[in-house]
């Protein structure tokens, strides 16, 4: 028997962010209350939560307490410790569970999961010194990339290795922590699938969707994915089997390259709604968030289906070089949306907010996007 935890009920998130403040929009539609957990004030889930908690990860006893107050705990940032997890997990269901965060939240973890499974993942080994750094490049070759092991995103910790000679630099660079060393994948497309699972092991999922990152961050993502229907099947089979294997519940996002010679390889499992999600906030019947929020309070989980053809591009703070963006001329194009997440110091690099276009056709809306971006400087 699932045990519904109904609205009206108090949702715990653990991080603070704009994807924890998008989750948020979505549960106080649905009559949810909003905890939000993380060592920052005036955050972006923060200031559209009911109560927002600062206090570190790692202080066991303020997770204990925060999760007294909330029935059910999930993720915005999986780089929460398995300890506070199994901490919270004491007192209230925390989904996605404990196991499922500890294998994803670790490179050289997840690519174990990956191998040990048999999902078809890039050719990588797990480094701890120099030394054995060059021998892992004197296997794999280069162009590489070296990515630390633990604790990255968006590009953080990750560097592209062109000579045998650049890795002393790098490791240098690095701290000289554990990291994992992979072939540079010469990919015709970047791919994603965002999909859920609920707690009755329910499957449902928002296609492929076609991503491009520019210096390792997401710039652009357009939905459906420009490919043939049967490798975006392929792509959402994987997925599902990546779910069932972690026994997981809640929304999950399974990166892929997809080679020039058509094969499908995993980059990395992200725990939890992703930044190509976000056109499903406006794209599709069922948001990634509300999905999220559906699947760890043990509802049914809701309908897919996108109903316009969409890209997302993401505002970084750089945007904000020469001032406020001029808003109105971006939102005077049709079927624009903008989304901001309420940062007030717009660093480079820092994702600020995105904008959604809708169209008939996913190169109109990819266009509109780009040029609502282009008006906004
Ligand atoms: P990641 O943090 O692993 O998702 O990497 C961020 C981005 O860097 C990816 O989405 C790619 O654009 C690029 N990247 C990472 N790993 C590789 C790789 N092995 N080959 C080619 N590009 C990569």
């Amino acid at each position: 028997m699932t045990r519904v935890i109904p609205p009206g009920s108090t949702i715990g998130v653990l991080g603070s962010g704009q994807l924890g403040r998008m989750m948020a929009i979505a549960a106080r539609r649905m009559g949810y209350r909003v905890h939000t957990y993380s060592p920052a004030e005036e955050t972006p889930t923060g200031q559209v939560a009911d109560l927002e908690i600062a206090a570190d990860y790692e202080d066991l006893d303020a997770v204990r307490a925060f999760a007294m107050g909330v029935d059910v705990i999930t993720f915005e940032f999986e780089n929460v410790s398995t300890e506070a997890a199994a901490a919270a997990a004491e007192i209230v269901p925390v989904r996605p569970n404990g196991a499922a965060l500890h294998i994803t939240q670790q490179r050289s973890r997840e690519k174990a999961f990956l191998a040990d499974h048999g999902f078809p993942t890039t050719a990588s080994s797990t480094v701890a010194t120099v030394d054995e750094l060059a021998v892992a490049l004197g296997q794999i070759g280069v162009p590489a990339i070296i990515k630390t092991a633990a604790f990255g995103y968006d590009g953080k910790g990750q560097h592209r290795i062109e000579s045998i000679e650049d890795a002393e630099r790098l490791w240098g660079i690095i701290g000289h922590q554990e990291a994992i060393v992979e072939r540079f994948v010469d990919f015709s497309h970047e791919l994603s699938v965002v999909a859920a699972r609920g707690l009755d092991g329910a499957f449902t999922h928002f296609g492929a969707i076609e991503n491009t990152h520019k210096n390792h961050i997401l710039d652009v993502s357009v939905s459906p994915a420009r490919i043939a229907p049967h490798l975006a099947g392929e792509a959402v089979n994987i997925t599902r089997a990546i779910l069932e294997e972690l026994d997981y519940v809640g929304v999950v996002c399974v990166e892929f390259f997809l080679t020039r010679d058509g094969a499908l390889l995993v980059n990395e499992i992200a725990p939890r709604p992703h930044n190509s999600g976000h056109l499903t906030f406006d794209a599709c019947v069922t948001s990634q968030f509300e999905q999220q929020v559906r699947a760890v309070c043990g509802l049914p989980l809701g309908a897919t289906t996108q109903m316009r053809p969409a890209a997302m591009v993401n505002l970084l703070g750089e945007l904000w070089t020469a001032g406020e963006p001029d808003w109105s001329g971006a939102l005077a194009l049709p079927e624009v949306k903008l989304h901001l997440y309420g940062k007030t110091e717009p660093r480079p690099r820092r994702k600020m907010g995105h904008i959604t276009a809708l169209a008939d056709t996913v190169d109109e809306a990819l266009e509109k996007a780009l040029a609502a971006r282009e008006l906004l400087t």
